[in-house]
């Protein structure tokens, strides 16, 4: 099926799909076309990574949008980080008429803003809150695509995304529903519950040979064999990433956990300088230089070591700007192995020549113990390997150490069939979130019609009876109703005002419950490091955990600041209780750290996290105790104003006395922090002090320091004829006035935590 053929997309897609080489339809995307989703039926696709799902959605969202003057498509991300990058792949439809918005940040507003746009990307936790927010425009869309919608296996996240999913079809019955999806048992189960058709192939644009290497060769599912020596002392992965460099092919090698791919990209640094030219080289000292620029912590300079050579990690704990930097140079070839945890398996476009799974266990904590993934994710991590257009095939390879373990990878992953999806939903803690919105946002009204909406889920296609269902339903509407958040009266359940908020607000039940109970318990004025502690506490921050050594220095903690802690410490003998306080404080400890103006490279080095994960860490929190400063005023608890400053300092990383000028756009942290020891010591003084003084707090750089005097609305900002004040500047300045530091950097670090400001 030729791509000039199509008919129903806006006038002008067909010629720009040819333009980028998309002349004609790859085989799936032609049986996609044929079973009528540019005329709005509903689709699961569920075809190998890397073969093309993202314009099976494309082509229906656009003729969607093009059949119904406007109709409106929603296309759901698995990954907050995917929003971004999908939104900016769509952006190129909007030269031909078609709007695109992405809706992240806040989860109470309604974003109503996304009115005017026709395709709109957001996460399943967002769509989930702007249903509960009451977006108005949620009944007008005509076609909503879910990507990745095998996910709703995951247990933490996957109920959010299938009830989400339920409602929108609820609301709109005609709604056309495309659910893309990996290669998975049961696609048929999933196409039965969402009334659409399915479409299932294992077609790949690039063939793919998957085989696992033992001695000195790889055995290949296709019989094939090819020789790959290992020398004495070296290892399995250097000699395949070897290998493939001689063929001018770069790596993907996927382990365990971050220090692993720490680790492995260090080591395989030196595996891929031998091969770098001399341009390569001076690339990537410029494209390391840009990584050091993008955040002053360990992660960031411990990435451009090995990105100067050749190399790159890949996890979790990469702040955005890295990341997109590492996908970026390892799709230009310039770095020639990248060392990832699964995270990249998913969603993320990197194709590679090979494909490296070198571990297949990873620790489990609720399995207690090294647990093998599951076939699903060791195809995905597969499936990158080969470029369409660049490599002959993609090769993936698993390792192994003796002729049992190869035998095992043959049986357990490449002749393997992936798992079936199954519902999570029937859990307590997915149920106690998605009940008390279904009834606050007017979906259900009684125990009856609370079990007809269940109905609509995948759960109740994948199981018979309904008593699962009515148990948990029965339990956690107690729940509900013991915390104040519904009534129930004769046969008929309605939210409470303070249950409406917690709805609105995106919060767990159990969350705004423990809010609730620590601001109750609070005599005077609560402390940050207490509040910090209380949502440190909730489900809904994910705590740091205890390593060793943690529990002794976290138990002295916990008692020489007892009385700022709200609530009373848990019994040590209840060992589960006790443990879970102490986590919760050293992750308030590091928001501590963070609003006092501790160093972000400290920080990392401190609780041994990467950037990342501390701008996690500090969205969240501003997150909840933005919840609670609402939740104290509803109750009228009297502590609004103490949970405030504690959500400003964490949000400006500062102390009290910066929080006026580090509000000021441009100001930042350590921007304020020299402001301030030069007498500058608020906004008022921002618009009334000797330029002179400001500039050479600022050292010395007109344009930052004009930019923040505007931002301050200071009548005349220019900075033209004005002189640092060398005798201004404040202890810490390193530059000398006038003067910007190498690269053009101040030594700032503006950006904060990376680029997430
Ligand atoms: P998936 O979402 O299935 O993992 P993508 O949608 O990201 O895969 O597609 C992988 C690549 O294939 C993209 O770079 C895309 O531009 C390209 N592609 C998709 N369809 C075609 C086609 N029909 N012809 C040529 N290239 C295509």
């Amino acid at each position: 099926m030729k791509t000039a053929d199509l008919t129903g997309l806006p006038p002008g897609v067909p010629e720009r799909l040819e333009s980028e080489g998309i002349e004609e339809l790859y085989p799936p995307q032609a049986e996609a076309v044929e079973a009528g989703i540019m005329e709005g039926e509903s689709l699961v696709a569920s075809v190998p990574t890397a073969s093309g799902k993202t314009l099976i959605a494309e082509l229906a969202m656009l003729s969607a949008v093009e059949r119904e003057r406007g109709g409106k498509a929603l296309y759901i991300v698995p990954l907050r980080a995917l929003a971004s990058e999908k939104k900016a792949e769509f952006e190129r439809w909007e030269e031909y008429g078609i709007s695109v918005g992405v809706s992240t940040g806040n989860y109470e507003s309604s974003g109503e803003w996304l009115a005017s746009r026709d395709v709109i990307v957001a996460t399943s936790e967002k769509v989930d809150s702007l249903v509960r927010n009451g977006a108005p425009w949620i009944s007008e869309l005509s076609c909503v695509v879910a990507d990745e919608v095998h996910l709703v296996d995951d247990g933490h996240r996957g109920p959010t995304l299938e009830v989400t999913l339920a409602k929108l079809r609820r609301i709109n019955p005609d709604l056309q529903v495309i659910a893309l999806s990996a290669t998975v048992g049961n696609a048929d189960e999933v196409a039965e519950w969402l009334d659409a058709g399915l479409v299932r192939s294992d077609w790949r644009p690039i063939d793919l040979k998957t085989g696992v290497h033992y001695g000195n060769a790889i055995n290949f599912d296709d019989g094939s064999q090819r020789e790959v020596p290992v020398e004495s002392g070296e290892r399995q992965t250097a000699a395949l990433v070897n290998d493939t460099l001689d063929e001018g092919g770069s790596s993907l090698v996927f382990v365990n956990s971050r220090r692993n791919a720490e680790a492995a990209a260090k080591r395989l640094a030196g595996v891929t300088d031998r091969a770098l030219t001399r341009g390569e080289r001076n690339d990537l000292a410029e494209l390391a230089e840009e990584i050091r620029g993008v955040s002053d912590a360990e992660t960031s300079d411990a990435l451009a070591r090995v990105v100067a050579k050749g190399a790159a990690f890949h996890h979790a704990g990469l702040a955005p700007r890295h990341r997109s930097l590492v996908e970026g140079a390892f799709r230009d070839r310039l770095i020639k192995v990248v060392c990832a945890t699964p995270t990249l398996a998913a969603g993320v476009n990197t194709p590679s020549r090979r494909v490296i799974v070198r571990d297949w266990r990873r620790y489990d904590g609720e399995f207690g113990g090294m647990k093998p993934l599951n076939v699903l994710e060791v195809h995905q991590m597969c499936g990158r390997a080969g470029r369409p257009g660049l490599d002959p095939y993609g090769e993936a390879v698993l390792l192994a150490k003796d002729a049992d373990t190869m035998d095992e990878l043959f049986e357990r992953y490449v002749w393997a069939e992936p798992e079936a999806v199954r519902s999570k939903l029937a859990a307590e803690p997915a149920m106690r979130t998605h009940l008390l919105a279904t009834v606050a946002s007017g979906f259900a009204n009684s125990r009856e019609g609370i079990l007809e909406f269940l109905e609509r889920t995948l759960y109740a296609t994948q199981t018979d009876g309904r008593a699962r269902l009515e148990q948990v339903t029965d339990a956690v509407l107690d729940y509900l109703e013991v915390n104040g958040f519904v009534e129930r009266e004769g046969g008929s359940i309605a939210a409470t005002g303070i249950g409406h908020t917690v709805s609105r607000l995106y919060l767990d039940p159990m969350s705004a419950a423990e809010i609730i109970d620590g601001l109750r318990a609070v005599d005077g004025d609560p402390t940050p490091l207490g509040l910090y502690h209380l949502v440190c506490r909730t489900p809904d921050m994910y705590q740091l955990y205890l390593k060793s050594g943690d529990r002794e220095t976290y138990t002295e903690l916990c008692y020489e600041r007892e009385s700022e802690l709200l609530g009373s410490v848990p019994s040590e003998f209840d060992d589960v209780a006790f443990e879970d306080w102490l986590a919760a404080l050293k992750t308030a400890k590091l928001l501590e750290d963070w609003a006092s103006e501790v160093s972000e490279d400290r920080i990392t080095d401190r609780y041994g996290v990467g950037p990342g994960d501390v701008r996690g860490k500090v969205e969240t929190a501003e997150w909840l105790l933005g919840a609670a400063e609402q939740l104290a005023g509803e109750l009228d608890l009297g502590t609004s104003v103490a949970v405030r400053e504690a959500k400003k300092r964490v949000e400006y990383g500062v102390c009290e006395e910066l929080l006026d000028l580090a509000g000021v756009r441009g100001v930042g942290r350590k921007r304020a922090r020299r402001l301030y020891e030069a007498g500058v010591e608020s906004r008022a003084d921002l618009r009334e002090a000797d330029k002179s003084v400001i500039l050479a707090a600022l050292r010395g750089r007109k344009k930052t320091a004009e930019r923040i005097l505007e931002n301050v609305g200071r009548r005349d900002p220019s900075m033209d004829d004005v002189d640092a004040d060398a005798a201004a500047g404040g202890t810490t300045t390193g530059g000398r006035p006038g003067e910007s530091r190498g690269g053009g950097e101040d030594g700032e670090g503006q950006a904060s935590l990376g680029d997430f400001r």
